[in-house]
């Protein structure tokens, strides 16, 4: 069946729902690599930016044309040589820290673009449909922080934008004021609320600036949770650590907020005394928070391999995940004696890509 217009011609309504979604679908995906990869390196999309071709310009031989990744890749490494044009340094860094040990297993697949994994979830693929970009996100250890089941659930619902405060209500379609009903001057998103209203600014300063970083005051939302939620300090209250206070605080100020807005109760001028008394007495029932768990000494020293086997130890890390990534190994005998080493600047890649990455690079070093 053809049509000079495609849309006139009938379909189900399953198969119009797929058409819709195609666009997304298209820039929610791309190829990972597998063994002897088939793909085609400037029309195919097997790196986090799309195709190639469509953000690279310039003349190309119409052997470049169809180059395939596989023309390009060997468990040695990039053979750029072969190509005439020069790629943007990102996108380099980022095809330069794929591991070949990685694509040397199977075959090619597709994956989501919009996780870190490359597993697909429901939302970011929402996300995705918004038109927003993809955001990677891993908040596994809010389910680790010692403080009340509820502050935890909280503190993810703020990383995920998802607290109903004015400005995230309008944005989601409710004709609702805008205005921070604390302050009526700034409109109220939950950093606005939670950290810059002049209701919360005053509490955190009373709860003891010491403590606190420089950028308390200027870094976006999840950076400001996580490295709060994160730090080793201890407040200036009873040593209780400042991720009690802080998970209590933000809980209190949230807690305060609604009592003024649905129950008309005045705005309190003594937050801070309220959430010292809370974390204390949460500090008291459990007690790990105030005493620190005894440390146990082990030693972890070098252990020799079996006899007629080399040692290979790596070690890598990334300035970001992803980020430039570099590291190193060295591989020693059955005696421990040196044998070789190796550094290398491996490109920009996740930690854990560095990590695999350096295992390949050091086993082809030998
Ligand atoms: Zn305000």
């Amino acid at each position: 069946m053809s049509s000079s217009n495609e849309n006139s011609l009938s379909s189900s309504r399953i198969w119009k729902a797929m058409k819709k979604g195609m666009d997304v679908f298209k820039r929610g995906t791309r190829w990972s690599l597998g063994r002897d990869s088939n793909l085609r390196f400037w029309y195919d999309s097997w790196t986090s930016n799309g195709p190639l071709r469509s953000i690279i310009y310039g003349p190309l031989t119409r052997e470049e044309e169809e180059i395939k990744v596989k023309d390009l890749a060997s468990i040695d490494g990039w053979n750029w040589g072969k190509l005439s044009l020069i790629l943007p340094p990102k996108i380099f860094l980022e095809i330069q820290a794929m591991p070949r040990s990685h694509f040397a297993n199977e075959e090619d697949r597709i994956i989501s673009n919009a996780t870190a994994n490359g597993n697909f979830n429901l939302s970011s693929a929402y996300i995705l449909a918004n038109g927003e970009a993809p955001q990677f996100f891993d908040g596994k250890w809010i389910w680790k922080l010692k403080v009340l089941p509820r502050i935890q659930s909280f503190i993810w619902m703020c990383f995920h934008n998802s607290i109903a405060t004015r400005e995230r209500l309008a944005s989601r379609g409710l004709q609702v004021d805008t205005v921070c009903p604390m302050c009526n001057l700034h409109p109220e998103t939950i950093i606005h609320l939670l950290r810059d209203c002049h209701v919360a600014a005053s509490c955190w300063q009373s709860l003891g600036m010491g403590v606190l970083s420089f950028d308390f005051f200027s870094l976006d939302l999840r950076s400001w949770l996580a490295n709060n939620c994160k730090t080793t300090s201890a407040s200036n209250h009873l040593q209780i650590s400042w991720i009690v206070i802080f998970a209590v605080g933000i809980w209190a100020l949230w807690s305060h907020r609604n009592r003024v807005v649905f129950k008309n109760m005045p705005s309190s001028q003594a937050i801070h005394r309220d959430i010292i008394h809370r974390a204390v007495e949460y500090a008291l029932v459990a007690q790990s928070t105030i005493t620190k768990q005894p440390r146990i000494a082990r030693n972890i020293r070098w252990e020799r391999p079996n006899r007629g086997w080399y040692k290979l130890n790596t070690d890598g890390s990334s300035l970001g995940n992803p980020g430039m990534a570099s590291g190193g190994g060295i591989l020693r005998s059955e005696s421990g004696t040196w044998v070789k080493d190796f550094t290398r600047k491996i490109g920009i890649a996740t930690s854990f890509v560095a990590e695999c990455g350096l295992l390949g690079m050091g086993s082809t070093c030998v």
